[in-house]
């Protein structure tokens, strides 16, 4: 795994958890609304029960006292009563059950219950602006209003739905319907939001703590693996370098004897299938000794570097081969015949010498030059490449003894 890699995954790994996070949180926070809204329902539907029950009994009476005292607002002939008893009584009929509930409901629990209208007996029933929307909502033909606002300061989810229509409502203004509101009322609930904010907040809470260690988990995993992996990408490389240096010569990045010497039985097993020429090629710089010995050293490396770069040039089919054979010697072996192999032999001689590196010490020429000793074989079975080789190497001496800077054939 590169360090491209690991990062690229480390960022996918970090912002998929980003991702997941950002995703539970929106789904709990949903998920608060709907139980805001279930409960507002839940609320609203009692709060309807309870004065249909208070309807269909045509209102109850209750012992009048400071907390319920009779209804202004309440138009009925026997609203007061007294029993034989002595008991003073008044009419609770649905809506003041109502407004004793919800002021019951406010300081027990802190919901807040209303029943309001666009044309309210009770001038305290006035909508407020957010219940006036919805009653005009209602009248267009909205079932329930539900939203998350601030109201009193304070954030609430607040709930309303019209009334539904009870005809018990008729028995207590029997005779006076023009008494009725004219449009529909409604109940609203508003239910203090924090209580649901704190208990979302903790979700919140507990999702991240284990959003993030299981991000960290993953993190640090990816982490070992990415070490894990350097070390041993690490380890193989060097195996490979070192593996490298076995079959290249160092000093001139060309194949070594040992690579020329494997590669060539490979070749030579190839030509004998197809019934093919091998011509080698063995090349000797002429008078390197005297090259060095008048140049220096590291001058003479700088010569066969440059001979290697140019020879090397020459071979580049995938059936050819090219080494370093020893000190100051190259060998090529290419498929071709002897014409072609004399020919390519002279090209590459006269290749090194146009380098025209100079080499005052030389006698067969003012340049830096190598003589070429070429042989072609057909390969038959159960023969071996040093027939070639040996061949070739026969020619070199030919070269060197006839004056060196030239290419020959063997004797
Ligand atoms: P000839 O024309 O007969 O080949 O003469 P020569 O002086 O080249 O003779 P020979 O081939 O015997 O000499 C090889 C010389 O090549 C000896 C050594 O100093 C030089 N040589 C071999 N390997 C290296 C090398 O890696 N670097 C340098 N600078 N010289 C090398
Ligand atoms: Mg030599
Ligand atoms: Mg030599």
């Amino acid at each position: 795994m590169s360090r491209l890699q690991f990062v690229v995954l480390a960022l996918l790994w970090t912002m998929l958890h980003g991702l997941s996070l950002s995703w539970q949180y929106r789904q709990t926070e949903a998920l608060s609304h709907e139980i805001a809204h279930e409960q507002a329902q839940a609320f609203f539907a009692y709060a309807v029960s309870v004065r249909v029950w208070s309807a269909r009994h045509g209102g109850v009476y209750v012992l009048r006292t400071p907390e319920s005292p009779p209804n202004p607002y309440l138009k009925h002939p026997r609203r007061d009563l007294e029993t034989r008893q002595g008991l003073t009584l008044t009419m609770i009929n649905p809506a003041y059950m109502s407004r004793q509930i919800a002021a019951i409901a406010a300081e027990e629990v802190g919901v807040q219950f209303r029943i309001t209208s666009l044309e309210p007996l009770r001038p305290e029933n006035a909508p407020d602006d957010w219940e006036h929307a919805a009653l005009l909502a209602f009248q267009s033909g909205d079932t329930e209003k539900f939203a998350r606002v601030v109201w009193q300061d304070r954030p609430y989810y607040r709930y309303m739905a019209p009334l539904p229509f009870e005809t018990a409502c008729l028995q207590c203004h029997p005779h006076d319907p023009d008494a009725l509101p004219k449009t529909r009322g409604g109940i609203s609930v508003s239910l203090p939001a924090a209580a649901f904010d704190a208990k979302f907040q903790q979700r919140v809470r507990e999702l991240a703590w284990v959003q993030g260690a299981l991000m960290l988990l993953g993190l640090g995993g990816l982490v070992g693996f990415y070490a894990v992996n350097r070390q041993q990408m690490l380890r193989l490389e060097k195996a490979c370098k070192q593996a490298r240096l076995a079959f290249i010569d160092p000093m001139t990045r060309v194949p070594n004897r040992r690579q020329f010497a494997f590669l060539l039985k490979k070749l030579w097993s190839t030509a004998i299938r197809h019934e093919l020429p091998v011509t080698m090629m063995m090349f000797d710089l002429d008078h390197f000794k005297a090259y060095n010995d008048h140049l220096g050293h590291h001058q003479g490396d700088v010569c066969l570097v440059a001979i290697a770069e140019t020879l090397k040039g020459f071979f580049r089919r995938p059936d050819d081969l090219f080494a370093r054979y020893g000190g100051e010697e190259f060998c090529a072996a290419v498929v071709c015949n002897p014409e072609q192999g004399h020919k390519l032999a002279e090209q590459l001689r006269a290749a090194v010498e146009n380098l025209r590196m100079s080499h005052p010490e030389s006698d067969a020429s003012p340049f830096v030059t190598v003589s070429v000793g070429v042989a072609t074989v057909y390969p038959k079975q159960n023969t071996h490449p040093d027939v070639v080789l040996e061949l070739a190497d026969r020619a070199l001496y030919q070269a060197k003894q006839q004056g060196r800077n030239r290419v020959c054939l063997p004797p």
